[in-house]
C-alpha cells in the first residue's frame, strides 16, 4: 500500500515537530516554507561574527520539551549542550531596586525579607500554588485533545477550572502573597511572554513564575535556534522533504476536502492530508475560502507585539547576566499603552537577552551580542501607529535607562543593529496583527476548546498547529501543539 501524503505549511519549531512525528509512523511528508531558514520564530541571525536568536530566547517547562521529545523517540537531554542557569534572570525595578532569580532559596530568601519582611514564607505558598495550576492545567486543559464541546464542559472541567482560579486575576491573586509593588510585578509580569497584561491575566497563570522556580530555566549552547536545527536534521532522518523559499499562497478545496497548495510561483502540490503551521488567522483570511470564520478570527483577542533590536557590541558587558529584566517606573501606565492603546510609553519596560556569558561564540572575543525585545501593542487597523518613531522612543528610552543603570557607554559601542518591529514580524512570518506571541491571545474563553481547534470543522484532512491552535504559544506549547495535532491525525486517518 502506498504511504498517505502529508505536506506542511511552515518550518517552524510545531510544524517540524509534526513532521517527525507523521514520518516515524509511515506518513509520507514534505515542508513547505517560505522562508530560507527553519525554524520560524525561532530562527537565527549571524553577522560579522555576532549570533542573535530571532525570537524565543528562555527556555522554560523543560518538562514539556522532554515529554514532546520522548514522543518523538529523541532524548531531550541528549540532544544539546544545556546550561542549567543559577540566575535565573535579575529584574531591574524602577526605583533603583534588584531582585535576582533563582531556584535557591539561599539566594531568593535574605532578598525578600529585605524587600518585605515575612514574604520568603508567602514566596513559597505562591510558588506551591502556581506549580500546582501548571500540572493540574497540564493535565487537564493543555496536555489533551478535545474532540467536541461535551468532553470540555464537564462537570470534571467545570471543577478544574474553578481549581485553577480562572475567574480571578493574577494581579488580584498576588495581592494574598505580597504587598509589596515590586514583588506584586516581578511574580506577575511573566504574563507578557504569551502577550498578555498582567494586570488582566487570570490568576492561573502564576504557573509561569512557578514553573521557572520549580524547573528552573535552561539554556541550549548555540541557542535556542539549535532546537529547530535539530528537528530539522531528526526530520530529514526520518525522510521528511524541505523546500524553503516555497511561499504557499493559496489551499484550494473542493467543498468537503482540502485539495492542493498552490504556491506564488503558480506550481500546485496535491496531498491527502495539509498541516498548516503558518499563523491559523492569516491562514483562514489568506490561504483559505471561508470569509465567515476568518472575520469571527478577526474579532479575537490577539497578545502583543515586540520590537526587538540586536545590537552587535564592540565592547564586552560582563555586567549583564544572561537575561535581564527592565520593569518600567510607571508600570501601569507601560502596560496600558500596550494592551489599551496598541502602543508604547515613554517609559516601557524590556528584556535583554545576553548570552555571551554562557555561549562565548555568540560573539567575537572581547565584543558583545545583545538582543532587547521590548513588548508594543499590536498592528490595528483602526488604530494605526507610527512605528518608526515608537522604534526611535523605544530605542532611545531603552539606552536611557541603561545608562542610568551604569551601563553608560553602550550607544558608543554599536556597531551595528537590527530592528524587527510589528510590520516585520507580519510580514516575515505571517504574524497577524505582528502578535507574535500568539498571535490569538490566550484569555480563558480562548482556551481550551474555545482556542481555534486543530482541525478544519468543514475539511476534515486540513489540521492546524502551533500557537494560535490548542494550547497556545511559546515553544513548550507549540510542541505539545504538535504532539496533539500528530496524536488526531493518526487516531482520524489510521486504521489500528
Ligand atoms: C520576540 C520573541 C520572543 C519570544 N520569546 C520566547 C521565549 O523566550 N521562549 C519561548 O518559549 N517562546 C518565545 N517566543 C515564542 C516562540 O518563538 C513561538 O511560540 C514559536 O517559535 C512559534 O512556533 P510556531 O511553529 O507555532 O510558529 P512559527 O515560528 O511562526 O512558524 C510558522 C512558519 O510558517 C512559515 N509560513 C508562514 N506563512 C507561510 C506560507 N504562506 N507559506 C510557507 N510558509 C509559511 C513561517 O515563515 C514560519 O517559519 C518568542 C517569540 C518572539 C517573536
Amino acid at each position: 500500500m502506498s504511504k498517505k501524503s502529508v505536506v506542511i505549511v511552515g518550518a517552524g519549531i510545531a510544524g517540524m515537530a509534526t513532521a517527525i512525528a507523521l514520518a516515524n509512523k509511515g506518513f509520507d511528508v514534505t515542508v513547505y516554507e517560505k522562508n530560507s531558514q527553519p525554524g520560524g520564530r525561532c530562527g537565527q541571525i549571524e553577522r560579522d561574527g555576532h549570533r542573535f536568536d530571532i525570537g524565543a530566547t528562555i527556555l522554560l517547562m523543560p518538562s514539556i520539551y522532554r515529554t514532546v521529545f520522548e514522543s518523538l523517540g529523541l532524548n531531550f537531554d541528549e540532544c544539546f549542550e544545556l546550561k542549567d542557569l543559577s540566575t535565573i534572570y535579575k529584574l531591574y525595578f524602577g526605583n533603583g531596586e534588584q531582585l535576582v532569580f533563582s531556584k535557591d532559596d539561599a539566594v531568593m530568601k535574605p532578598q525578600l525579607e529585605a524587600m518585605e519582611p515575612g514574604s520568603f514564607i508567602r514566596y513559597k505558598a505562591y510558588i506551591k500554588a502556581g506549580y500546582a495550576f501548571f500540572r493540574d492545567s497540564y493535565k487537564n486543559l493543555l496536555a489533551r485533545n478535545f474532540y467536541n464541546l461535551f468532553e470540555f464542559t464537564t462537570l470534571a472541567n467545570v471543577m478544574m477550572l474553578a481549581r485553577l482560579k480562572t475567574y480571578l486575576r493574577h494581579s488580584i491573586f498576588i495581592r494574598k502573597f505580597f504587598k509589596n509593588k515590586n514583588l506584586q510585578q516581578a511574580f506577575t509580569f511573566q504574563n507578557i511572554y504569551v502577550g498578555q497584561s498582567p494586570l488582566k491575566a487570570p490568576a492561573l497563570f502564576s504557573m509561569l513564575p512557578a514553573t521557572e522556580m520549580i524547573e528552573g530555566a535552561l539554556f541550549p549552547i548555540g541557542g535556542m535556534h539549535q532546537i529547530a536545527l535539530k528537528l530539522e536534521a531528526v526530520a530529514k532522518g526520518a525522510g521528511v522533504k524541505f523546500v524553503y523559499n516555497a511561499t504557499v499562497e493559496k489551499i484550494e478545496t473542493n467543498g468537503k476536502q482540502a485539495k492542493q497548495l498552490i504556491f506564488s510561483d503558480g506550481s500546485t502540490k496535491q496531498s491527502d492530508l495539509i498541516v498548516v503551521n503558518a499563523d491559523l488567522p492569516f491562514a483562514y483570511r489568506n490561504l483559505l475560502p471561508d470569509n465567515k470564520i476568518s472575520a469571527r478570527l478577526d474579532r479575537k483577542t490577539y497578545s502583543c507585539s515586540a520590537l526587538v533590536f540586536h545590537w552587535g557590541l564592540s565592547k564586552a558587558y560582563p555586567q549583564f547576566v544572561h537575561h535581564s529584566i527592565f520593569l518600567s517606573k510607571d508600570y501601569r501606565e507601560s502596560l496600558d499603552a500596550i494592551f489599551e492603546h496598541q502602543s508604547l510609553s515613554e517609559n516601557p519596560s524590556f528584556y535583554i537577552h545576553a548570552p555571551v556569558r554562557k555561549d562565548p561564540n555568540a560573539a567575537p572575543v572581547n565584543n558583545d551580542s545583545i538582543s532587547v525585545i521590548v513588548p508594543i501593542g499590536h498592528l490595528d487597523e483602526k488604530n494605526p501607529q507610527d512605528w518608526e518613531e515608537l522604534k526611535k522612543l523605544a530605542r532611545s528610552e531603552v539606552l536611557k535607562r541603561l545608562s542610568a543603570e551604569g551601563f553608560t557607554d553602550l550607544e558608543d559601542h554599536i556597531k551595528f543593529e537590527i530592528c524587527y518591529t510589528p510590520v516585520a514580524w507580519k510580514s516575515i512570518f505571517n504574524v497577524s496583527h505582528g502578535s507574535v506571541f500568539g498571535s490569538i491571545g490566550h484569555n480563558i474563553m480562548q482556551m481550551g476548546y474555545f482556542r481555534p481547534h486543530n482541525r478544519h470543522n468543514r475539511y476534515k484532512n486540513l489540521y492546524f498547529v502551533g500557537g494560535s491552535t490548542h494550547p497556545g504559544n511559546g515553544v513548550p506549547l507549540v510542541l505539545l501543539s504538535a504532539k496533539l495535532t500528530s496524536e488526531r491525525i493518526l487516531k482520524e486517518n489510521c486504521q489500528n
